[in-house]
């Protein structure tokens, strides 16, 4: 098993292979899909196949328009970088390292990658490990405001491990237990669906090719607090309204669904146009009602992160004269 200061230096390596300058997702991308299945504890390699859409769908959200073409490139390049262990049919393992081989030849060859042993194990028995790779990686690669994004769109959970992990070794069972519970990389886009992705409080619904895009899925309740992946514990939101929600700029009343704004909300345009029109109105609805927003995580959400008191409600009856 590496030690934690080799790992680092492991993962440290892509970064001085590339040439300054050029931004090139594919390898950092890879290897946090990667590292979010070590921390699911999913098995050490996986097949070609199994990722290639997840990797087409991160290439196109995160990478310049041509890299989805090249998806499957990082899946035999890791390997230069020390990083990556490919099992599959002996003539492609007998491929020259510069030969990348086809998409094709990579699923049905059933080519099997993953981090080598000596990586995977350190990741494994360190979850605090993990999450200083996964961190660096996104620091090095990406700009701070899409960290979130893709570590949604991964699977990553981010969020620190508890304290008594790093005294007690034992706990490290239950911690990654818990993990495996706990992230749903599955979460973000079955959230958007059920709001036909489109933000619930403005409609938002920018894309950029088929690709939805500054739209999130926002946990009513915490993730970090227990609150669960599923839709009835999610909002699709626009990243300003996803930001001014975790801020308790407004909140949704359990009831009705309709959004109260803090009084602490304050904008100079209150009327139709301003950043208050929404105050009062109901969330757009998602298209199964079974879906919608759960009483018991909106109650959590008003009484830990709204910035009480809320706005009175003849702004409320206004707005609704307004619709
Ligand atoms: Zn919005």
């Amino acid at each position: 098993m590496k030690s934690p200061a080799e790992v680092l230096d492991a993962f440290e390596n892509i970064r001085r292979a590339q040439r300054a300058g050029v931004y090139a997702p594919h390898k950092p991308l890879l290897a946090l899909l990667a590292l979010a299945r070590v921390q699911r504890d999913e098995p050490r390699q996986v097949e070609y196949g199994e990722i290639d859409g997840a990797l087409k769908q991160l290439l196109t959200e995160f990478g310049p328009s041509s890299a989805p073409s090249s998806r499957h490139y990082p899946f035999w390049h890791l390997a230069t970088d020390g990083l990556w262990d490919i099992s599959g049919p002996r003539q492609t393992l007998a491929r020259a390292r510069g030969a990348t081989p086809t998409l094709g030849e990579l699923r049905q060859g059933h080519v099997k990658g993953g981090f080598p042993l000596d990586i995977d194990a350190a990741l494994r028995a360190d979850p605090l490990l993990l999450q200083t790779v996964a961190s660096r990686m996104l620091d090095t690669y990406f700009p701070s405001s899409l960290h979130g994004d893709i570590a949604s769109a991964v699977g990553l959970d981010l969020s620190a491990p508890p304290r008594e992990l790093r005294e007690d070794p034992s706990a490290r069972e239950t911690y990654a237990e818990s993990q495996r519970k706990r992230r749903d990389p599955t979460f973000r886009d079955r959230v958007l669906r059920a709001y036909e992705y489109r933000c619930c409080i403005c409609g938002f619904d920018l894309r950029i090719g088929h690709m939805p895009a500054g739209l999130e899925a926002a946990h009513i309740q915490w993730h970090n607090v227990g609150g669960p992946d599923i839709e009835p514990n999610g909002l699709s939101l626009c990243a300003l309204h996803h930001k001014l929600f975790d801020l308790g700029a407004f909140t949704i009343e359990p009831q009705n669904h309709r959004v109260v704004f803090s009084q602490y909300a304050i904008s100079g345009e209150r009327g139709t146009t301003g950043h208050l029109q929404f105050h009062g109105r109901q969330i757009l609805a998602p298209h199964d009602p079974g879906l919608s927003p759960a009483a018991q995580y909106l109650a959590w959400n008003a009484s830990n992160v709204f910035k009480k008191p809320a706005r009175s409600s003849s702004l409320t009856k206004s707005a609704d004269q307004l619709t």
